[in-house]
């Protein structure tokens, strides 16, 4: 039988994730080990903090999401929320419950995820809490990044005449999420089957292992741009978008042909008969970031090589509604979920 959990206890476990921890921020001043783990302040520098708060069976599906990468996608989706601010990812925090059913060879893989995102993005894994659950597996990150003040996105900043710009293609989580459960599905009556994912290696990635984005703010640091607003795409395109306009009490005019696909995404919609613009607005998951920047500021970014931005429409006034303008020309009010067309 493989060593459980409940053998090596409570405190051998935070024994074994603190002896396979290393930190490397200069603003980590005491790690996993004491009361608390002491961090210092940079100088001209705030803190931002998110948490994130994942069930089995809620939020992750351990049939078809391996623990390495589960543990992996934890951590960048809280970075993502501290690159969402303009903020800079320095020390995360991880708090997990237990069931019995785990080896611990399974939550050996849980934190060689999590460990792989933090030396992938220089952050510092400095504390968490450990406990025993009834049933499955409960996973809370917090992270915390910095930045100076004056370089912080809100979402309330966006104002008329803004460039509306996204950091990467969107909808790829979504097909990817779409292609697993179809697998899953096929998988359930045949065991000898092996999953149909030939040619669509890079929309799996992105639904197994999303990426943050502190290139972006990097990149908007070299240009000197602080953008308007910003949030990172997590639930889709289009309630994202309404959280930016009502946040800022703005309106927008979102560009159907401007939105960037990736070929895989269009190939898997095209299968299964999905229009990919919908799983672009309504997909999430694809942790891109969403921001407005000012018209004068525009130029700055074709002043350097850097990450590819897209323009994918512009901020107007309140009155003008949030709109998608399609490829055919005529405008659809954006929805939380879903759009409906603008008649008349
Ligand atoms: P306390 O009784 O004060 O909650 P613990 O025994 O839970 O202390 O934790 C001891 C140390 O190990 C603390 O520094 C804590 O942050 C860290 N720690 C506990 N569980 C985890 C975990 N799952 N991942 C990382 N660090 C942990
Ligand atoms: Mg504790």
């Amino acid at each position: 039988m493989a060593e459980s959990i409940e053998t090596l206890g409570e405190f051998g476990l935070i024994d074994r994730i603190a002896k396979q921890t290393t930190t490397q921020q200069p603003t980590t001043l005491k790690g996993i080990g004491d009361d608390c783990a002491v961090l210092s302040q940079s100088e001209g520098m705030v803190k931002v903090v998110t948490t994130d708060l994942l069930l089995e069976g809620i939020h992750f599906d351990l049939t078809y999401c391996p623990l390495k990468h589960l543990g992996y996608k934890a951590v960048a989706v809280n970075l993502s929320d501290v690159c969402a601010m303009n903020a800079y990812p320095r020390q995360i925090t991880v708090s997990i419950g237990v069931s019995g059913k785990f080896t611990l060879k399974a939550i050996d893989d849980l934190y060689d995820g999590i460990r792989l995102a933090c030396q992938r993005y220089g952050v510092d894994l400095v504390g968490g809490d450990t406990t025993s659950s009834l049933t499955g597996l409960t996973i809370s990150i917090t992270a915390i990044g910095e930045q100076k003040p004056s370089r912080l996105a809100y979402r309330n900043g966006a104002r008329p005449n803004d460039i509306l710009c996204v950091s990467g293609d969107l909808g790829a989580a979504y097909a990817g999420l779409q292609l697993l459960e179809r697998e899953k599905r096929v998988l359930k009556g045949n065991n000898s089957a092996s999953p149909a994912l030939d040619g669509y290696k890079y929309i799996l990635e992105r639904q197994l292992k999303p990426e943050p984005r502190p290139d972006i703010v990097d990149f908007l640091e070299k240009i000197d741009v602080v953008p308007t607003s910003m949030m990172d795409v997590s639930d889709g395109l289009s309630s994202e978008l309404i959280h930016i306009c009502s946040q800022s009490e703005v309106g927008c005019r979102l560009y159907e042909d401007r939105v960037p696909l990736h070929a895989e995404t269009k190939a898997l919609c095209a299968e299964l008969n999905i229009n990919p613009i919908v799983a672009a607005l309504n997909g999430g998951e694809d942790y891109e970031l969403l921001f407005s920047i000012r018209q004068e500021d525009y130029p700055k970014f074709q002043s350097q090589p850097g990450p590819e931005i897209y323009a994918i429409g512009y901020v107007c006034e309140k009155e003008k509604g949030r709109r998608m303008i399609t490829t055919g020309g005529d405008e659809a009010d954006l929805q939380a979920q879903g759009w409906r067309f603008f008649t008349n």
